[in-house]
């Protein structure tokens, strides 16, 4: 029994492996750069490293770093945190600590650059944000654990906090891999079919409509026959009419948006 978590976190030690031989040794310059502050920095590439955002990865449309925040810690220890001041449950990174891990990742950060902290307080990430972070020269994201990170770092480096959802996650890290994915799919190159971004879900205002494929028939269901009749034209429209039901079905609050 108690080998099971074990021999699980070696499993995933193993699959993880291979991908962070993706990732930066060499550091080039003029490619989109994402520079990650962690504790954990095995985490990366994680799922990045796969498909196609990790085939871009390994094509050089646009690299990965990672920070180790340990090294930057205090005394014989290492200790990147300490109580809350005021008291209160948890711990909190420390300023000093911080500070200097953001300072190193500035380094080479140039032109277009912002410094992101995720952050369940953060603005909401959504499609626009992505769309800007891709035209930027590169981002650094500052994944926090625990309670959070000293306040004074966050004003004195102007770090935005964007958040990933109204939801509490345990660190920075899974919400750090979301919105790198998100944005890096907008690099040009990246998904090889530039249209597919323009008319998908978020882009236009809208969500889309369904999506069939072969066969043309299952479970006595069949393709909407419209999709069947080679009708650019009816087609179209019958997207759009989908995109917009399904919008006003599920999202009515994106309609009042455009
Ligand atoms: N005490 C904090 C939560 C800390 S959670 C609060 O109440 O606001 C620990 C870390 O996980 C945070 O520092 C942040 O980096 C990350 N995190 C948690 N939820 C997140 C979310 N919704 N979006 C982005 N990052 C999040």
């Amino acid at each position: 029994m108690s080998d099971t978590p074990k021999s699980f976190g070696r499993k995933s030690i193993q699959v993880s492996h291979t991908p962070r031989d993706l990732m930066a040794e060499r550091k080039l310059v003029d490619i989109w750069t994402a520079k990650i502050i962690t504790l954990f920095p095995g985490a990366f590439p994680g799922v990045l490293g796969e498909s196609l955002t990790g085939r871009a990865l390994k094509e050089h449309l646009w690299q990965l770093e990672t920070i180790d925040l340990r090294p930057f810690g205090i005394g014989k220890h290492r200790n990147v945190d300490d109580t809350p001041a005021g008291g209160g449950a948890g711990m909190v990174l420390r300023a000093d600590v911080v500070g200097p891990a953001i300072e190193e990742a500035q380094k080479g950060a140039k032109g277009n650059w912002p410094i992101v902290y995720l952050s369940p307080r953060g603005k909401p990430f959504d499609q626009a944000t992505a769309r800007e972070w891709s035209r930027a020269d590169g981002i650094t994201l500052l994944c926090g654990r625990f309670e959070g990170v000293d306040e004074r770092v966050l004003e004195e480096y102007d770090v935005q906090e964007v958040s990933l959802g109204d939801f509490v996650l345990t660190g920075g890290e899974i919400a750090a891999q979301a919105m790198i994915d998100a944005t890096v799919r907008l690099i040009p190159g990246v998904l090889g079919n530039e249209a597919s971004t323009e008319e998908e879900s978020h882009s236009n205002g809208l969500l889309e409509h369904p999506q069939y494929t072969k066969p043309a028939e299952w479970q006595g269901r069949a393709i909407p026959e419209v999709l069947m009749s080679g009708h650019h034209g009816k087609i179209e429209k019958w997207r759009k009419e989908m995109s917009e039901k399904i919008t006003r079905e599920r999202r009515p609050d994106m309609l009042g948006k455009k």
